[in-house]
């Protein structure tokens, strides 16, 4: 056997127990009665400790290194091997204890947020949330970094990327953005997204979201859809991919969700087969992941053309609809406003969300903002960014699951994400001239197909920087997402 096979042999072990991990974490969010939070917590930080432990053992980094030296040029080999080296080097810096022990008290942490949340009680999350920061600055000391703590643990998540990397992309939209959210709110033409609010059936919000999903691609011989409090996607192989979302009196919930998630799964179902259960399947970085499931949401999904042909049958199902036009209807899912939640933002808000999680994280991982100070700075920020101060911590910054879950570094993948679905479609377009009537006929595979030709087929074995020179002919450039939203919120708003 080659030494390649013999590395891929050893991971599989490795990448069953990450897929029990991973079952395990999707039935915690879908399924789990509470009773079972306890020894949950313990079951995924044991596994994770073993798989970890398997992973850097002496046997795994010697048939490493004996690949490393079989595999060579730009071979799928040596690609494979370039991602299990980078693996490497980060898990092996990483004390198993440590793994561990984050593991088990990030899932107990998050237990605690979520009654904070509840109750509106950030004093109950604080001293969980200052542990989660010492959790994450002793990760980066272990880690390393030359500027800033912040590097070290954003690396993890957006290969090659650090605080100052994320500043320079934001400050490239700051201003524009604010200026944009001014002009849109000044507009006299506001939308009305009000008949999106009702009573609806969970029966037909689940069909209705199943055929949509379906439509645009979403395989489910190889996925399913489920239902659970935060719309997430997770996969147990490429065979195996399973979307979330959630049902709720606002329509758009269970409508842009389930097309969000789907957008991941897609992605994942793109990956070769060949490639299953190994470091080459699945999408290769958050940002890139969050371009897809923002382009299948927002540019697709909130399409003039896409709701040409999905209306009819909407209305079909939500009889009370039957008297919305496709401008009015448009229009309104695409209503731009300034509100304290992320996960409702509209595509134009959206990155000033995240911003200011970006900001204060950066602050208070360095130690400048203190954790008891968090409620306040967070506060002043909605002012600053979006002019509204949040009415409660529950809706401020308790809302998010994130640093409860201990992922210090995540949030600006979500805004490269935005950027980079509008970078993308421009690219597919001058291929695809003709997507506004492909989608008004319900046509969608042209479109699908070329992202599985230029994204999802690559799978992890390209950087993201390359991937995205080799799929749009350029690195990530925000003029795109710039000018593709002013052209879209112009026309909602007659700017
Ligand atoms: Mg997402």
């Amino acid at each position: 056997m080659s030494k390649v096979n013999e590395l891929k042999e050893r991971l599989f072990d490795v990448n069953a127990l990450n897929a029990a991990t991973a079952v395990l974490d999707w039935d915690h969010q879908c399924y789990m009665p509470d009773g079972g939070n306890a020894a949950r917590a313990e079951h995924g930080s044991r596994l994770s400790r073993m798989a970890h432990e398997m992973f850097v053992s002496e046997e795994t980094q010697r048939t490493l290194s004996e690949a490393a030296k079989e595999a060579n040029g730009d071979s799928e080999e040596a690609a494979f091997v370039r991602v299990v080296q980078r693996q490497m080097a980060i898990s092996t810096k990483l004390p198993a204890e440590f793994v561990a022990r984050k593991v088990k008290r990030s899932t107990e942490a998050h237990e605690i947020w979520v009654k904070a949340r509840k109750e509106n009680n950030f004093a109950h999350f604080a001293p969980a949330l200052a542990e989660m920061m010492d959790l994450a600055r002793e990760e980066a000391e272990y880690l390393g970094y030359i500027d800033h703590p912040y590097d070290a643990l954003t690396d993890q998540y957006e290969e090659g990327a650090t605080k100052k990397s994320w500043e320079a992309m934001f400050d490239s939209v700051r201003q524009p953005l604010v200026d944009l959210v001014r002009e849109i709110n000044e507009s006299p033409n506001q939308p009305d997204n009000s008949f999106l609010t009702g009573k609806w059936e969970q029966e037909d919000q689940r069909k209705f979201t199943e055929m949509l999903v379906q439509a645009i691609g979403f395989d489910f011989e190889r996925g399913r859809q489920d239902i659970a409090a935060h719309p997430f996607c997770t996969n147990f192989s490429v065979g195996d991919v399973r979307l979330t979302t959630r049902y709720e009196d606002y329509l758009g919930s269970a409508i842009f969700g389930s097309l969000h998630e789907a957008g991941h799964g897609m992605y994942e179902q793109g990956s070769p087969m060949e490639w299953d259960r190994t470091a080459l399947a699945g999408g290769v970085s958050l940002g890139v992941h969050e371009s897809q499931s923002r382009l299948w949401e927002n540019i697709v999904g909130r399409s003039r053309p896409f709701w040409q042909h999905f209306l009819p049958q909407l209305q079909g199902t939500f009889p009370a609809l039957s008297n919305v036009n496709l401008d009015h209807f448009y229009r309104g899912i695409n209503k731009v406003e300034p509100t304290f939640i992320r996960v409702e933002a509209d595509e134009v808000t959206y990155n000033l969300h995240i911003m200011v999680r970006f900001e204060l994280e950066c602050a208070l991982v360095s130690g400048e903002l203190k954790v008891a100070d968090l409620p306040e700075a967070w506060n002043e920020k909605y002012n600053s960014y979006l002019g509204i101060t949040p009415t409660s911590d529950s809706v401020g910054c308790l809302q998010d699951v994130h640093w409860s879950a201990a992922l210090i570094g995540y949030f600006p993948t979500y805004s490269k994400g935005n950027l980079l679905s509008y970078q993308i479609w421009n690219a597919l377009q001058k291929d695809i001239p003709n997507t506004d009537e492909l989608m008004a006929k319900g046509h969608f595979k042209p479109i699908l197909d070329w992202l599985i030709d230029k994204i999802y087929r690559h799978g992890s074995r390209y950087q993201p920087e390359v991937l995205m020179e080799m799929a749009t002919g350029e690195r990530m450039n925000p003029e795109h997402y710039l000018k593709g939203i002013r052209a879209k919120y112009a026309g909602v708003y007659s700017l």
